[in-house]
Protein backbone atom coordinates (compact mmCIF):
# COMPACT_ATOMS: atom_id res chain seq x y z
CA UNK A 1 0.00 0.00 0.00
CA UNK A 2 1.76 3.30 -1.18
CA UNK A 3 0.80 6.46 1.06
CA UNK A 4 1.17 9.69 0.54
CA UNK A 5 1.31 12.33 3.20
CA UNK A 6 1.79 15.85 3.29
CA UNK A 7 1.56 19.01 6.08
CA UNK A 8 -1.00 21.42 4.20
CA UNK A 9 -1.81 23.92 6.81
CA UNK A 10 -2.54 24.77 10.45
CA UNK A 11 -5.28 26.11 12.08
CA UNK A 12 -5.76 28.92 15.11
CA UNK A 13 -9.26 28.69 15.42
CA UNK A 14 -12.35 27.92 13.35
CA UNK A 15 -11.65 30.41 10.50
CA UNK A 16 -8.50 28.35 9.75
CA UNK A 17 -10.15 25.29 8.82
CA UNK A 18 -9.59 24.04 5.13
CA UNK A 19 -12.73 24.82 2.76
CA UNK A 20 -11.79 21.97 0.52
CA UNK A 21 -14.65 19.80 1.38
CA UNK A 22 -12.08 16.58 2.12
CA UNK A 23 -13.29 14.54 4.55
CA UNK A 24 -11.26 14.95 7.89
CA UNK A 25 -10.40 12.29 10.70
CA UNK A 26 -9.12 13.97 13.53
CA UNK A 27 -6.88 12.41 16.48
CA UNK A 28 -6.46 13.50 20.05
CA UNK A 29 -4.51 12.48 23.13
CA UNK A 30 -2.97 13.60 25.79
CA UNK A 31 0.20 15.03 25.67
CA UNK A 32 2.91 12.47 25.44
CA UNK A 33 0.56 9.67 24.69
CA UNK A 34 2.50 8.62 21.19
CA UNK A 35 0.27 10.74 18.65
CA UNK A 36 2.77 12.13 16.95
CA UNK A 37 4.84 8.95 16.63
CA UNK A 38 1.51 6.89 15.57
CA UNK A 39 0.45 9.83 12.62
CA UNK A 40 4.35 8.92 11.09
CA UNK A 41 4.41 5.04 11.21
CA UNK A 42 0.30 5.45 9.82
CA UNK A 43 1.60 7.60 6.91
CA UNK A 44 5.41 6.36 7.15
CA UNK A 45 7.14 9.49 7.38
CA UNK A 46 8.02 11.75 9.79
CA UNK A 47 4.77 14.26 9.23
CA UNK A 48 4.52 15.53 13.06
CA UNK A 49 6.83 16.70 15.32
CA UNK A 50 7.74 13.65 18.17
CA UNK A 51 7.52 15.69 21.30
CA UNK A 52 11.04 16.86 22.26
CA UNK A 53 9.24 19.65 24.11
CA UNK A 54 6.04 18.04 25.00
CA UNK A 55 3.06 20.17 25.02
CA UNK A 56 4.28 22.16 21.72
CA UNK A 57 1.91 21.49 19.06
CA UNK A 58 -0.58 24.36 19.69
CA UNK A 59 -2.26 24.44 16.60
CA UNK A 60 -4.30 21.97 14.31
CA UNK A 61 -2.28 20.77 12.10
CA UNK A 62 -4.06 19.65 8.33
CA UNK A 63 -2.01 16.35 7.18
CA UNK A 64 -3.57 15.53 3.33
CA UNK A 65 -3.03 11.94 3.42
CA UNK A 66 -3.83 9.61 0.25
CA UNK A 67 -3.18 6.24 -0.33
CA UNK A 68 -2.83 4.49 -4.07
CA UNK A 69 -5.56 4.75 -5.98
CA UNK A 70 -7.81 6.47 -3.30
CA UNK A 71 -9.32 9.73 -2.62
CA UNK A 72 -7.39 11.74 -0.29
CA UNK A 73 -8.47 12.96 3.24
CA UNK A 74 -7.57 14.84 6.13
CA UNK A 75 -5.60 13.94 9.22
CA UNK A 76 -6.67 16.47 11.91
CA UNK A 77 -3.77 16.60 14.15
CA UNK A 78 -5.52 18.13 17.54
CA UNK A 79 -3.32 19.88 20.71
CA UNK A 80 -2.54 17.16 22.97
CA UNK A 81 -4.21 18.04 26.13
CA UNK A 82 -3.02 18.02 29.91
CA UNK A 83 0.44 17.83 29.76
CA UNK A 84 1.16 17.61 33.88
CA UNK A 85 4.99 17.53 34.08
CA UNK A 86 7.13 21.05 34.52
CA UNK A 87 9.76 21.12 31.79
CA UNK A 88 13.37 20.18 33.70
CA UNK A 89 14.72 23.79 34.11
CA UNK A 90 11.46 25.04 35.55
CA UNK A 91 11.71 25.83 39.32
CA UNK A 92 8.56 26.71 40.17
CA UNK A 93 7.42 23.28 41.45
CA UNK A 94 3.83 22.17 41.54
CA UNK A 95 2.80 25.25 41.47
CA UNK A 96 3.96 25.48 37.39
CA UNK A 97 3.24 22.53 37.05
CA UNK A 98 -0.44 22.94 37.35
CA UNK A 99 -0.26 26.25 35.07
CA UNK A 100 1.04 24.32 32.75
CA UNK A 101 -1.54 21.79 32.77
CA UNK A 102 -4.28 24.36 32.85
CA UNK A 103 -2.42 26.19 29.97
CA UNK A 104 -2.19 23.02 27.54
CA UNK A 105 -5.99 21.70 28.95
CA UNK A 106 -6.90 25.73 28.10
CA UNK A 107 -5.45 25.44 24.75
CA UNK A 108 -6.69 22.12 23.49
CA UNK A 109 -10.44 23.25 24.60
CA UNK A 110 -10.71 26.09 22.86
CA UNK A 111 -9.29 25.08 19.74
CA UNK A 112 -11.10 21.64 20.51
CA UNK A 113 -14.39 23.14 21.00
CA UNK A 114 -13.62 26.00 17.57
CA UNK A 115 -12.83 22.49 15.16
CA UNK A 116 -15.59 20.24 16.98
CA UNK A 117 -18.18 23.07 17.17
CA UNK A 118 -17.63 23.65 13.60
CA UNK A 119 -17.21 20.18 12.27
CA UNK A 120 -19.57 17.98 14.52
CA UNK A 121 -22.58 18.14 11.79
CA UNK A 122 -20.61 18.91 8.59
CA UNK A 123 -20.26 15.58 6.55
CA UNK A 124 -16.92 16.12 5.93
CA UNK A 125 -15.95 15.02 9.28
CA UNK A 126 -16.45 11.36 9.33
CA UNK A 127 -14.82 10.29 13.51
CA UNK A 128 -12.16 10.73 15.94
CA UNK A 129 -9.21 8.26 16.89
CA UNK A 130 -8.89 9.50 20.80
CA UNK A 131 -5.72 7.84 21.56
CA UNK A 132 -4.97 6.87 25.72
CA UNK A 133 -1.80 5.37 26.46
CA UNK A 134 -2.45 1.23 27.27
CA UNK A 135 -0.05 1.77 30.31
CA UNK A 136 -2.41 3.95 32.54
CA UNK A 137 -6.00 3.21 31.70
CA UNK A 138 -8.97 5.04 32.54
CA UNK A 139 -7.08 8.39 33.49
CA UNK A 140 -9.71 10.62 34.17
CA UNK A 141 -8.54 13.31 31.83
CA UNK A 142 -8.85 10.92 29.05
CA UNK A 143 -12.29 9.81 30.30
CA UNK A 144 -13.76 13.60 30.24
CA UNK A 145 -12.06 13.87 26.97
CA UNK A 146 -14.17 10.82 25.56
CA UNK A 147 -17.15 11.88 27.73
CA UNK A 148 -17.19 15.70 25.88
CA UNK A 149 -17.15 13.72 22.45
CA UNK A 150 -19.46 11.28 22.85
CA UNK A 151 -21.84 14.16 24.41
CA UNK A 152 -20.78 16.05 21.40
CA UNK A 153 -22.14 13.37 18.99
CA UNK A 154 -18.85 12.36 17.44
CA UNK A 155 -17.34 9.16 16.92
CA UNK A 156 -15.02 8.32 18.78
CA UNK A 157 -12.18 5.70 18.26
CA UNK A 158 -10.84 4.26 20.90
CA UNK A 159 -7.14 3.70 20.40
CA UNK A 160 -4.59 2.42 22.99
CA UNK A 161 -1.28 3.98 22.27
CA UNK A 162 2.42 1.75 22.96
CA UNK A 163 1.17 -1.77 24.20
CA UNK A 164 3.93 -3.21 23.23
CA UNK A 165 5.44 -1.71 26.72
CA UNK A 166 2.62 -3.99 28.17
CA UNK A 167 3.95 -7.72 29.77
CA UNK A 168 1.22 -10.07 28.44
CA UNK A 169 -0.51 -9.87 31.48
CA UNK A 170 -0.68 -6.14 31.68
CA UNK A 171 -1.91 -6.19 28.25
CA UNK A 172 -4.73 -8.82 29.15
CA UNK A 173 -6.00 -6.54 32.21
CA UNK A 174 -5.23 -2.79 30.56
CA UNK A 175 -7.22 -3.99 27.09
CA UNK A 176 -10.30 -4.62 29.40
CA UNK A 177 -10.29 -2.56 31.49
CA UNK A 178 -10.38 0.25 28.71
CA UNK A 179 -12.95 -1.47 26.83
CA UNK A 180 -15.25 -1.59 29.50
CA UNK A 181 -14.21 2.66 30.39
CA UNK A 182 -15.14 3.57 26.56
CA UNK A 183 -18.12 0.64 26.67
CA UNK A 184 -16.52 -0.37 23.19
CA UNK A 185 -13.57 -2.27 21.03
CA UNK A 186 -10.70 -0.28 21.59
CA UNK A 187 -7.47 -0.61 19.40
CA UNK A 188 -4.31 -2.05 20.36
CA UNK A 189 -1.17 -0.04 18.90
CA UNK A 190 2.00 0.68 18.55
CA UNK A 191 4.02 3.08 16.75
CA UNK A 192 7.61 1.02 17.36
CA UNK A 193 6.23 -2.50 16.36
CA UNK A 194 3.30 -1.53 14.28
CA UNK A 195 0.83 -3.18 15.70
CA UNK A 196 -2.66 -2.08 15.17
CA UNK A 197 -1.47 0.28 12.12
CA UNK A 198 -3.62 -2.26 9.73
CA UNK A 199 -6.49 -2.14 11.84
CA UNK A 200 -6.22 1.90 12.08
CA UNK A 201 -5.86 1.52 8.31
CA UNK A 202 -9.48 -0.35 7.75
CA UNK A 203 -10.89 1.71 9.99
CA UNK A 204 -9.57 4.89 8.32
CA UNK A 205 -10.76 3.13 4.98
CA UNK A 206 -14.49 2.76 6.41
CA UNK A 207 -14.58 5.97 7.65
CA UNK A 208 -13.60 7.86 4.56
CA UNK A 209 -15.32 5.84 1.92
CA UNK A 210 -18.44 5.48 3.47
CA UNK A 211 -21.11 8.71 3.10
CA UNK A 212 -22.36 9.69 6.50
CA UNK A 213 -26.15 10.33 6.84
P1 LIG B 1 2.79 13.04 21.48
O1 LIG B 1 3.16 14.12 22.44
O2 LIG B 1 1.46 12.44 21.81
O3 LIG B 1 2.88 13.45 20.03
O4 LIG B 1 3.81 11.83 21.73
P2 LIG B 1 5.09 11.36 20.91
O5 LIG B 1 4.70 10.67 19.65
O6 LIG B 1 6.03 12.49 20.80
O7 LIG B 1 5.66 10.24 21.88
C1 LIG B 1 6.02 10.52 23.22
C2 LIG B 1 7.11 9.55 23.65
O8 LIG B 1 6.63 8.21 23.63
C3 LIG B 1 8.31 9.58 22.72
O9 LIG B 1 9.47 9.41 23.51
C4 LIG B 1 8.10 8.37 21.82
O10 LIG B 1 9.30 7.83 21.33
C5 LIG B 1 7.41 7.41 22.76
N1 LIG B 1 6.49 6.52 22.02
C6 LIG B 1 5.50 6.90 21.19
N2 LIG B 1 4.84 5.84 20.69
C7 LIG B 1 5.44 4.74 21.20
C8 LIG B 1 5.20 3.32 21.07
O11 LIG B 1 4.31 2.85 20.36
N3 LIG B 1 6.02 2.50 21.79
C9 LIG B 1 7.01 2.97 22.60
N4 LIG B 1 7.73 2.06 23.27
N5 LIG B 1 7.26 4.29 22.75
C10 LIG B 1 6.48 5.17 22.06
Amino acid sequence: MRVTAEFVTSAAGAEGLPKDGLPEIAVVGRSNVGKSSLINALVRKKLARTSAAPGKTRLANFYRVAVEGKSPFYLVDLPGYGYAKAPRQARGGPASAEGRRQQAAGEFDALAAAYFGNRVSDARFRGVFVLVDSRHPGLDIDRQTWHWLERLGVRCHVVATKVDKLTRAERQRHLAELEKVYSGPVTPSSADTGEGLDQLWKTIASLTTTVQP
